[in-house]
């Protein structure tokens, strides 16, 4: 993959690579820089069952990758916050607190920065000591809630102008009273803008987004000042580099258990890639580097605040529950404690599996982290939407007690059926279904 990406891009400079070996050195118009790139982090601080992950490590593989780099730029690809027990309690902010250990240049708002409301936010933005950028989170009087919509970054002799996107599906992805006055204005127009006003200013155009693969590639296709997108927000990331007319998109998986690294040679006369290398570097606790201490004891220092309430054992899985399995597991938990006959959980909503062995209240909120509450009514079959129906045979005629959660509720509201009943916590449903049971066949 390298090699063919290296030389498809570099044909002008094929004589570089002959003279000097594959991007060893660079011409006087040339610069190397590397991205280092991370996203979705989602708050956990801790590795996962597998040894994966964790803020510690992520830490520590940042600054190994950087030793070796050469100039760097370190980026924040959004949703930081929101996924465990601590952001949950913590409302988020504790978050940021290790985040400013981690290393990071630049970071950029990620949908859920705003589960605990705009004004956190907001908070979120002033505690990292790094800029948070967003160029399309806009108030009607075009203010920002960021108050930054680029920042530029000097490394290796070059000036990177780097902006911040928002997806523009925000509000299919937040609640209304959540987002306040903001909204995600067109990303492209946004980030058009502000390319051409930081042309002049910058060597390289880096957006730096929380977006969908397509909103990534809408950048590529119609912002031609733009030649790296660096994103998050699809939790999967991807195998290969995008790449249109030699710009280019990347994004790793979520949760800290990779690291991306971009290394780029940019011709500063045209302001354009001419060779690059991508690597994800998978991030575990098998030890290619050593936990942070400094990182590893701010971890610790919060998750001993929530241990009291969350490591609590609950049950025992005989195996591993997928996040399918798991959704279907949360389905049944909430139809139980609220009487319905049926429920639906959207997948979204569903943040992990759980993992087989000894099962921990902590397990049931890194599922679901978010306080949305079950809330049911007694409906007509046909006025089941399809989604929640799926695999099921309703009689259109039927009367049915249907649950779901408060945020799918909202998202309805103009749709679906209302909702005047309100039950527990879904999360608190999912703990006492376990703690009925004692063992997950
Ligand atoms: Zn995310």
């Amino acid at each position: 993959m390298t090699i063919f990406n290296l030389c498809r891009l570099a044909q002008p400079v094929v004589v570089t690579i002959l003279l000097f070996g594959c991007g060893a050195r660079a011409r006087p118009a040339e610069r190397n820089l590397t991205i280092l790139h991370i996203n979705d982090l989602h708050a956990r601080f801790l590795p996962d069952e597998q040894g994966r992950g964790g803020f510690a490590y992520v830490a520590s593989a940042i600054r190994k990758e950087k030793e070796t780099a050469g100039a760097t730029l370190t980026l924040n690809g959004g949703d930081l916050v929101q996924g465990t027990p601590v952001s949950s309690i913590f409302r988020g902010l504790p978050c940021y607190e290790v985040a400013n250990h981690l290393g990071f240049d630049v970071g950029v708002l990620g949908n859920h920065e705003f589960d605990y409301g705009w004004r956190r936010a907001r908070e979120f933005v002033k505690a990292a000591h790094y800029p948070v950028i967003a160029a399309n989170v806009v108030n009607d009087k075009g203010e920002l809630l960021s108050g930054r919509a680029y920042a530029i970054h000097k490394a290796g002799g070059l000036r990177v102008a780097v902006i911040g996107a928002l997806t523009e599906t925000l509000p299919r992805l937040t609640r209304e009273d959540a987002r306040g006055p903001w909204k995600a204005a067109p990303v492209v127009e946004a980030v058009r803008r502000y390319a051409s006003k930081l042309r002049t200013q910058s060597d390289l155009i880096v957006v730096l987004g929380h977006l969908g693969h397509e909103e990534d590639e809408r950048i590529l296709r119609q912002a031609p000042d733009v030649s790296v997108v660096v994103s998050g927000h699809d939790h999967a990331g991807q195998k290969e580099v995008r790449e249109i007319d030699g710009r280019l998109a990347v994004k790793v998986r979520s949760y800290g258990v990779e690291l991306g690294r971009l290394s780029l040679t940019v011709d500063t006369e045209k302001k354009r890639i001419v060779q690059y290398q991508w690597r994800r570097v998978p991030i575990d606790t098998t030890r290619r580097y050593p936990a942070d201490r400094k990182v590893e004891a701010l971890v610790h220092k919060w998750e001993s605040k929530v241990a009291a309430v969350v490591d609590r054992p609950i049950g025992v899985a005989a195996r591993r529950f997928d996040r399918r399995e798991t959704k279907a597991l949360l389905e049944r938990a909430m139809a139980e404690v609220s009487g319905a006959d049926v429920a639906y959980m959207n997948p979204g909503g569903v943040r992990d599996g759980l993992p087989q062995g000894q099962l921990l209240a902590r397990h049931v909120w890194n599922v679901m982290p978010f306080d949305n509450l079950i809330v049911y009514e007694r409906v007509k079959g046909k006025q089941i939407p399809k989604e929640a129906a799926a695999g099921r045979q309703l009689d259109p005629e039927r009367e049915y007690v249907f649950a779901t959660n408060d945020f799918i509720a909202d998202q309805w509201k103009d749709s679906g059926p209302r909702f005047s009943q309100q039950g527990a916590l879904v999360r608190d449903a999912l703990i006492e279904w376990i703690k009925k049971r004692g063992t997950l066949e």
